[in-house]
């Protein structure tokens, strides 16, 4: 199988098969996800593609897919290690983000070069987000809307959790 590459949600495409978004498995209960646009009934299992594991190798991991029969919309279940629109594992991520803030001992083993680049552009958009929020409700607030909510990205990604138009 080919791994998806892209999300198209534009025009240009047959749009029932090539509208989606990306949802961690921990972010619902059941065996499968309810349509995130709150259409009646149950999604349709939509099969499976492979997804590169990592920025680098040959490695790749099969991610469910489910159809909303009612709207077309295709919903990816990522593992509860990855994140939505980027390519290192959680895990990964948390140790670089905490070596970038002081504490932790980095990543065991080091980064290679592909993986580096995904990590500082994510800590460059964490560091941009978290700016621009601190600027405008303080840390306090920030955590506090986060708690509340619960559905807001730091990193940016608000594609995974803004439904394709
Ligand atoms: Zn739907």
């Amino acid at each position: 199988m080919v791994p998806v590459t892209f999300w198209d949600c534009g025009g240009g495409l047959d749009r029932a098969f090539h509208c989606g978004i990306q949802l961690r498995a921990d972010s619902f209960a059941g065996e499968r996800p309810p349509c995130p646009r709150n259409c009646p009934g149950p999604v349709h299992n939509h099969g499976s593609y492979f997804r590169y594991a990592a920025p680098a190798g040959d490695q790749r991991e099969r991610i469910q897919r489910f159809r909303c029969p009612k709207c077309g919309l295709t919903i990816s279940i990522l593992p509860v290690t990855r994140l939505p629109y980027r390519p290192v594992s959680v895990a990964r991520l948390q140790a670089f983000l905490d070596s970038q803030a002081g504490i932790g001992s980095g990543l065991d083993p080091p980064p290679g070069a592909l993986e580096a680049g995904c990590l500082h552009r994510a800590w460059a958009r964490f560091q941009t987000r978290g700016r621009i929020l601190q600027d405008a409700f303080g840390l306090l607030g920030i955590l506090h809307f986060l708690a509340q909510s619960g559905k807001h990205s730091l990193l940016g990604d608000y594609r995974c959790l803004r439904l394709p138009a």
